[in-house]
């Protein structure tokens, strides 16, 4: 039954403006928002069927800046996987992955966390500063999953959000 189904909790990380609140919203809800308030943290839930079992995600969209504070330590904690995202517009914001990946090492104690990263706003083609090899080569160096998405197309958002899932099932198949 429903109320059985698995929840997994999922966080998204990644600097101001990269598309975080876009890609949330664009794969619970399908549409696209413009503008989405970028001091607003807020959960969001989606069903889905991922390789034919249920799932129920349980995603935490986060604001503001790559500080260590008491509710950030919170969700870090308690968060099963972490969606990093930048902006392949934006060199800066691929910078930051690491960091974002170093802040989860350091609140989980370098526990085998399941991570996926993600460049967004890859339709923004003209702009981009990120290769897709530099991003896929991050990603590796982080054992982690690497896809281009862009919230406007809704191109590879599900590969995301299902792939943190598989990415949880897979650690505990393994566990
Ligand atoms: P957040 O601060 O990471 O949550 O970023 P937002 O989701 O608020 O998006 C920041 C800005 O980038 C907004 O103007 C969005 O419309 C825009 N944006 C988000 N995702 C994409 C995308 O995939 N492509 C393009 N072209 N713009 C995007
Ligand atoms: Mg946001």
């Amino acid at each position: 039954s429903a109320s059985k189904t698995r929840v997994y909790k999922i966080v998204i990380l990644g600097e101001g403006g990269v598309g975080k609140s876009a890609l949330v919203i664009q794969f619970v809800s399908h549409r696209f928002t413009d503008y989405h308030d970028p001091t607003i943290e807020d959960a969001y839930t989606q069903q889905a069927r991922i390789d034919g079992e249920p799932a129920k995600l349980d995603i935490l969209d986060t604001a503001g800046q790559l500080e260590f504070t008491t509710m950030r330590e919170q969700y870090m904690r308690h968060g099963e996987g972490f969606i990093i995202c930048y902006s392949i517009t934006d060199r800066r914001s691929f910078d930051e992955v690491l960091a974002h990946k170093n802040l989860i090492d350091r609140v989980r104690c370098h526990e085998n966390i399941p991570i996926i990263v993600t460049g967004n706003k890859c339709d923004l083609e003209q702009k981009r500063k990120v290769s897709t090899e530099e991003g896929m080569h991050l990603a590796e160096q982080l054992g982690a999953p690497f896809f281009e998405t862009s919230a406007v197309l809704r191109q590879c958002v599900d590969d995301v959000f299902h792939g943190i899932v598989r990415e949880i099932r897979k650690k505990e198949h393994e566990e």
